[in-house]
């Protein structure tokens, strides 16, 4: 039955979900929600409100104090690891190691045991998606920002994750290295969870908007009708450019 089931069953469930750290600071406080397959959250909130431990809870890498949450309804387990799930960090060097791109982004495949001509194809489908073909054989500490981010999302890509969190995916990137981001994660067959500051990608690639506080979900709707709360969005801590003002109202009327 479960084969039957699987499609429809959404990619990440949260239910009741709290969080302490052992020194008692309560981090997130019962909080619930869904995300279906191929929906694309942008995860808002201001530094401190709880963003990066949920996502550790999520990856497996902290247990709930309460609650549960499932990916793919299958419950994670804390300190298992799921080829289902990708992460993109914040600063692509955690992610960057080997002598190579081709080795770096050969490296999941890999561990995943897969034979050598099935981790060539991984890694040739990752390069394609992500236009770095031309990069194989550098090192990776020698790559531009830009490039860099785009081989550090090739490694997640190439274990074929079907949800992928992106944890600042466009910080310190120069404009084009943004604009080349942006265009890939709308072109992005994934689910995706995006947590970020940079509201003019957000607004670009996502479709539902997840605004964390003090470890609460204080919004959750479509990108331009939250955003267009101004005053929600500031005492949140999030400041809307006025320049996306424009952009905000073309997307409501959509
Ligand atoms: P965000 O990613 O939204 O900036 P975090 O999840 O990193 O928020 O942090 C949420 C709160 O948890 C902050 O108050 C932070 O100081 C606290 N915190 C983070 N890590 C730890 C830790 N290891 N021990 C105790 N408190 C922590």
């Amino acid at each position: 039955h479960s084969t039957i089931l699987e499609p429809f069953a959404p990619a990440l469930t949260v239910a009741d979900l709290s969080f302490s750290y052992p020194d008692r600071t309560s981090v997130l406080e019962q909080i619930s929600f869904e995300l279906q397959a191929n929906e694309r959250i942008g995860v808002l909130g201001p530094n401190g409100a709880g963003k990066t431990t949920l996502f550790k809870i999520i990856c497996g890498l902290l247990c709930p104090t309460q609650g549960e949450v499932k990916l793919f309804n299958q419950p994670v387990e804390t300190g298992s690891f799921r080829s289902d799930l990708g992460f993109v960090f914040q600063n692509p060097d955690d992610q960057l190691f080997s002598a190579s791109v081709w080795e770096d982004i050969a490296f999941g495949p890999q561990n995943m045991g897969l034979p050598p001509d099935e981790v060539d194809r991984c890694v040739a489908a990752a390069l394609a998606l992500t236009g770095t073909q031309s990069l194989t054989q550098r090192l990776p500490h020698h790559l531009s920002g830009g490039e860099k981010r785009m081989v550090a999302i090739a490694t997640v890509v190439a274990m074929n994750p079907r949800l992928i969190i992106y944890d600042e995916p466009s910080a310190n990137l120069d404009l084009r290295a943004r604009r080349r981001l942006i265009q890939y994660l709308q072109d992005s067959e994934e689910t995706i969870m995006v947590a970020s500051h940079d509201l003019e990608m957000i607004l670009e690639v996502c479709d539902r908007i997840l605004l964390i506080d003090h470890g609460h979900i204080v919004a959750d709707g479509h990108p331009p009708e939250i955003m267009q709360q101004r005053s929600l969005m500031e005492a949140h801590g999030l400041e809307v450019p006025y320049s996306l003002a424009g952009r905000i109202e073309a997307k409501r009327h959509l």
